[in-house]
């Protein structure tokens, strides 16, 4: 822990710099529509998800095409970092860094299902399902991660944010191989790439495999044939509706339900005023397939985050995410000015802690505030985290020049928003226990140990945790803030996207509630019931399942009966 982080350039290491000094490659834009409406299968989505399932489809000899309901393709898959968690890989294999499939079994089953979860148990505690579908992840992972190489996908470590070690480190470093697991693209330059790098050489291999995408086409029905199988969908576009069909079936790769409204006041577990995924992520699966009896499963959770609430309420696709808040004069209360968490954790789990209840059933931090003091403010030490801006004059900042000011300004932008953030207000006694806080942190910050939450223990926090003060060799993650003035950032619990849906098997076909499959039906993705539950098991664990659950369906779809297509009735 005696690093130096404040003296380090990590801006010079960050792959989204590199990223940018090889320019960011557009959306794919897709091409004109051609009067050709019957295929093999078609493809609804142009995500990770889309683009591997049409890619392998392809291989296999099937004709396709992507449907896309934005004006470009890419989805959230586009906006992300592009880490792929694959807890058995080729490239960690030939690096000599053997697979733990034991520690990989119970570390997935233990955060997807925490209430199960037994390691002396048959199947660890799960259900059966549960553990099936864990079991395949880690068994098809390096598989799937084979063929997309085979097929052109060019694969790297993910790197370390610092530099500082060899590669990214686990979320969960609770083993000796903290490494290996987190696979990212290369570009054609050799470097690794974001997402929008990654959606690139999708895209191009589907090009050059003929996979045609056809952009504002927003599926809005199914069409099933009289033996009730999947055989086409209605589209909406520009120019009216449209129907295509898939000899063989239908695939759907559509993300979660982030924007849509009635699905969140339904299913999430509190308040969600938002999130990051691009703004189509509606949850028309879910809507879609109401009507063919599927079960939800796992509708509560995503890939959890915070946002700061201004962003959010502006009712859109918020463009970023608060990985980790660099810095190390800084902490987060709780609207009774109380920490409630480690700040350095790794967002999805310091996300939970906002969903929690207190005994009469409310929120006690259903939002969070970010407290700082100048120089957290105003460092200008390069940093991939720093997202928010925290500059005071931003929307999102709000100062204070004691802890009294602050609390009054927080309290009046509260009061603001009334009864669009639940008429949620500071306790009358905020700004003194948030100086007794703020003194109880400043002291675990002097002697290096975080006595409450622990701030700093994990390698992977040191990896993340951004621009610390010179000399800050004791704990990098933690220093006591000064004597104000002090500024705040809003924040409530969000998510990258949700991952709950209907029930699919481990080949990607969607099941109704009894357990059969729907014939010609294919899903994987957000847009179905993940195998992670509540779990975030390390970063990149979104997009290395839903590459590897769309191979698995692509294998199977691709061996679905040719079916008679044209009069499909709509479901
Ligand atoms: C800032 C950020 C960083 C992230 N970093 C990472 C990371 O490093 N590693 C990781 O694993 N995950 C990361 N994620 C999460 C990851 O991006 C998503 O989980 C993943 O991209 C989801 O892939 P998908 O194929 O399921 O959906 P998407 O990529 O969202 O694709 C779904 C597509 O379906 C389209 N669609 C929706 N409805 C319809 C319809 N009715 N008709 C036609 N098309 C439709 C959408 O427009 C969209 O293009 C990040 C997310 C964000 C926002």
């Amino acid at each position: 822990m005696s690093k130096d982080l404040r003296a380090r350039d990590p801006y010079a290491e960050a792959w989204w710099i590199k990223a940018m000094v090889d320019g960011i490659p557009p959306r794919p834009a897709g091409q004109p529509p051609t009067d050709e409406d019957t295929f093999d299968v078609i493809v609804v989505g142009s995500g990770m998800s889309g683009h591997v399932a049409a890619l392998f489809l392809a291989d296999a000899g099937c004709s396709v095409v992507m449907l896309e309901a934005a004006s470009e393709g890419g989805g959230t898959t586009y906006k992300s970092g592009a880490g792929m968690w694959v807890p058995d890989n080729s490239l960690m294999r030939r690096k000599g860094i053997a697979p733990d499939r034991g520690w990989a079994m119970n570390h997935m089953a233990k955060l997807a299902h925490p209430e199960d979860y037994d390691p002396a148990a048959e199947r660890l505690g799960l259900e059966q399902r549960a553990y099936e579908l864990i079991e395949a992840y880690y068994e098809n992972g390096a598989k799937a991660f084979d063929e997309l190489e085979r097929l052109g996908v060019g694969l790297m470590d993910f790197p370390s944010y610092t530099g500082d070690y060899p590669a990214m480190i686990e979320y969960h470093n609770e083993i000796d191989h903290g490494y290996g697991a987190h696979l990212s693209p290369r570009t054609p330059e050799g470097r690794w790439g974001a997402g929008f790098q990654l959606v690139k050489i999708l895209s191009d291999l589907a090009d050059a495999k003929g996979i045609g995408l056809r952009v504002d086409h927003r599926v809005t029905e199914l069409l099933e044939d009289a033996d009730g199988a999947v055989i086409g969908v209605r589209a909406a576009t520009p120019d009216g509706d449209v129907e295509l069909f898939g000899r063989r079936g239908v695939f759907f790769g559509t993300g979660g339900y982030v924007h849509n409204q009635k699905l969140r006041d339904e299913h999430w577990p509190g308040r969600l005023y938002g999130g990051c995924p691009v703004i189509t992520s509606r949850g028309d699966f879910i809507e879609l397939t109401e009507k063919l009896g599927v079960e939800l499963e796992n509708m509560g959770h995503g890939w959890g985050t915070q946002h700061p609430v201004e962003l959010m309420l502006a009712d859109g696709e918020v463009a970023e995410h608060v990985g980790v808040y660099p810095g190390d004069s800084n902490l987060m209360v709780n609207a009774g000015g109380r920490r409630v968490v480690n700040e350095k954790l790794i967002y999805h789990e310091r996300s939970q802690v906002h969903w929690e209840r207190d005994e009469s059933g409310g929120y006690p931090n259903h939002l969070l505030f970010l407290i700082y003091d100048d120089f957290v403010a105003y460092d200008e030490t390069p940093t991939i985290n720093r997202w928010p801006d925290p500059k005071p004059g931003n929307d999102w900042v709000i100062s204070g020049d004691t802890f009294e000011e602050l609390a009054a300004n927080l309290d009046a932008r509260l009061a603001s928003y009334g009864e669009r953030l639940l008429d949620y207000r500071l306790a009358p006694d905020f700004a003194e226990q948030l100086a007794a806080t703020v003194d109880r942190f400043n002291g675990f910050a002097r002697a290096g140990v975080d006595e409450d939450f622990h701030r700093g223990e994990r390698e992977v926090e040191l990896d993340w945790t951004g621009p610390a003060h010179a000399g800050n060799h004791k704990n990098p993650t933690m220093f006591p803030l000064d004597d104000g003035p002090y500024h705040c950032i809003i924040l409530a619990g969000s998510v990258l996207d949700t991952n709950g849906g209907p029930k699919a098997s481990v080949d990607g076909k969607v099941l109704r509630a009894d357990g059969t499959p729907i014939p010609g039906l294919y899903a994987a993705g957000n847009c179905v019931a993940s195998a992670a539950g509540a779990g975030y098991w390390s970063g990149g664990s979104t997009l290395g399942p839903a590459a590897t659950f769309s191979w698995l369906a692509a294998r199977s779809l691709a061996q679905e009966p040719t079916r008679v297509v044209g009069q499909g009735a709509a479901v």
